[in-house]
């Protein structure tokens, strides 16, 4: 029988069969994770190979808290990703939107994930309103989702003129292949900044 090891990504410390990882990538855990781990471990599921589901999704949690706050250790690819309020953010990645404008131009190209602003207000409401008159055909969700990545799309251009009636400037990134992808919560911040790609 081949040895447990520790479930730390890359981590190939053997470990007894019990435990979930090696002391020390056990304890970069956060404590409710371990806490999560623990209540939902049933004595023998690693002999019976039969843990219970509460079990997968805390060891699934714990596997998604790795890749969102340890992607550099753990070689997780680093992907350009932009925040964009609603409902813009969901316009974009249903591919209504085809243009995000901007007050600076960015000479960066290709792939990036969207990520949907925290921020939803008295302008947010006042956004979608505008976009329901103007495109009353745009069957808009009655929540947007709020704090996180919620799909990519490919940068092709930055340009102060366009015909899309979406270009309102100073500048717009011209956008391609967008799609939705499963919403993950992360913190936002301004312009380009860096965040553990997805898989796809
Ligand atoms: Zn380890």
């Amino acid at each position: 029988m081949s040895a447990h090891r520790c479930h730390w990504p890359g981590c190939s410390s053997a470990v007894p069969p019990a435990l979930w990882g090696c002391r020390s990538h056990w304890f970069r855990l956060p404590k409710h994770l371990r806490d999560l781990v623990t209540a939902t471990y049933r004595r023998g599921q690693e002999i019976t190979k039969d843990p219970s589901l509460e079990y997968v999704a805390a060891a699934n949690a714990v596997q998604e808290w790795i890749r969102s706050n340890c992607a550099d250790e753990i070689g997780v690819p680093m992907i350009h990703t932009l925040s964009i309020l609603q409902p813009w953010a969901w316009l974009i990645v249903h591919g209504y939107k085809d243009i995000e404008n901007r007050d600076w131009a960015t000479s960066f190209r290709g792939r990036f994930l969207i990520h949907a602003g925290k921020r939803f207000g008295r302008e947010q409401r006042e956004d979608v309103a505008q976009v329901i008159q103007r495109f009353p055909a745009i069957k808009l969700p009655e929540q947007f989702a709020l704090g996180g990545i919620v799909g990519d799309a490919e940068l092709l251009d930055c340009t102060d003129q366009h015909s899309s009636p979406w270009f309102v400037g100073s500048f717009g990134f011209v956008l391609a292949n967008a799609r939705p992808l499963p919403f993950r919560a992360y913190t936002g911040q301004l312009g380009f900044f860096r965040t553990p790609d997805v898989k796809s």
